[in-house]
C-alpha cells in the first residue's frame, strides 16, 4: 500500500511578517481561514494557557546587506514592468510603452507558486531590468520611510523583500539579485520618500527555508503580546485571542497625519 505524504502547510510572505511578530496572530488567522472555508470549527492548534513569549522564536533576516536610499526609485528608460498585482491603489511606476506584462501572470489572483516550498504571494511590481534581471517590488503607502537608519531598521521588510525575490525566481525561473522595498508617502508630499535594496544571495535564501521550516516545525505558535502590536492586530479585532495586552484599537485603521509624529507600522 502506498503511502501519501502530506502537503506542507501552505505559508506566504504576510504569514512571515505576521510570524515575526506574533506566532498566535499567524496561527489565529489560519484557523479562522480553515473555519470559514470548510467550515470545520475554529480550532486553533495553540495549546490553552501557554506560556506568552517576549519575542518571536523566528530569527530575523541578515540585514548586513540592505542598501537605503533617500529619493525615488531609479527606474531608467530600458526597464520594463513584467508583472502587477491588481491591488488597488498602487502608483503608476511606468508608462504604457514599458508596460510588458508577462502573460501568465495577468489572471486573477496572479499568485507567484513555489510548489516546492509550498509558498505562494504577491509582490505588487516585477520589473525586467535593462540587463534583463528581474527585481520584485514591495509598496508601502502607509509606512513612512523612517526608521530605516536605526539599529535594527525595518526587519519586517527586509523579509518580505526576500520572500518575494524566491517567489519570483520559482514562477520566472529566474533568480532576482535583489527585491525592493518602496516607500511612497504621498501623504508626506514626498518627504520622506525613499527605498531599500535587498540582496537575494545563498544567506537570504537559506535565512527564507530556515523561516518557513522554523514556522511548520511550530506546533505552539505562542502569543507575544506587546502594547504596540496588539492594539492592531486582526484576530484581537475579532475578539480571538485570550492573550492581548491590550484591546483593539479601531483609531489604528486610519492612522494620524504625518506631521503628528506618529509614524504608520
Ligand atoms: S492580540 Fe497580541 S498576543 Fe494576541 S494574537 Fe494578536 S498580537 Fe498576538
Amino acid at each position: 500500500m502506498s503511502e501519501t505524504v502530506p502537503a506542507p502547510e501552505h505559508l506566504t510572505p504576510h504569514d512571515l511578517v505576521t510570524y515575526f511578530r506574533c506566532p498566535h496572530e499567524m496561527e489565529l488567522q489560519h484557523a479562522e481561514h480553515r473555519h470559514h472555508v470548510t467550515g470545520a470549527p475554529f480550532a486553533p492548534i495553540t495549546p490553552a494557557h501557554v506560556a506568552a513569549l517576549r519575542h518571536s522564536p523566528l530569527l530575523g533576516p541578515p540585514m548586513g546587506s540592505v542598501t537605503v536610499v533617500d529619493g525615488r526609485l531609479d527606474l531608467d528608460d530600458g526597464d520594463t514592468l513584467v508583472y502587477l498585482d491588481d491591488e488597488e491603489g498602487l502608483p503608476i511606476l511606468f508608462p504604457p510603452e514599458r508596460v510588458r506584462l508577462d502573460p501568465r501572470f495577468t489572471t486573477r489572483p496572479r499568485n507567484l507558486i513555489d510548489a516546492a516550498l509550498g509558498f505562494a504571494g504577491r509582490p505588487d511590481y516585477v520589473i525586467e531590468r535593462r540587463d534583463g534581471a528581474l527585481v520584485p517590488v514591495e509598496y508601502k503607502s502607509t509606512h513612512l520611510f523612517v526608521g530605516f537608519h536605526e539599529v535594527h531598521g525595518r526587519a519586517f521588510d527586509v523579509l518580505q523583500a526576500i520572500a518575494e525575490c524566491r517567489l519570483v525566481e520559482a514562477a520566472f525561473g529566474r533568480r532576482p539579485p535583489m527585491g525592493f522595498v518602496l516607500y511612497g508617502d504621498a501623504a508626506g508630499g514626498g518627504l520622506h520618500e525613499g527605498f531599500v535594496q535587498v540582496r537575494y544571495g545563498e544567506a537570504e535564501s537559506h535565512w527564507l527555508a530556515y523561516a518557513l521550516a522554523t514556522i511548520r516545525a511550530d506546533a505552539v505558535r505562542a502569543p507575544v503580546p506587546s502594547d504596540r502590536t496588539c492594539p492592531h492586530c486582526a484576530p484581537n479585532r475579532l475578539g480571538l485571542c485570550a492573550y492581548a495586552a491590550t484591546k483593539f484599537d479601531s483609531s489604528a485603521l486610519h492612522p494620524p497625519p504625518p506631521s503628528s509624529g506618529l509614524a504608520a507600522q
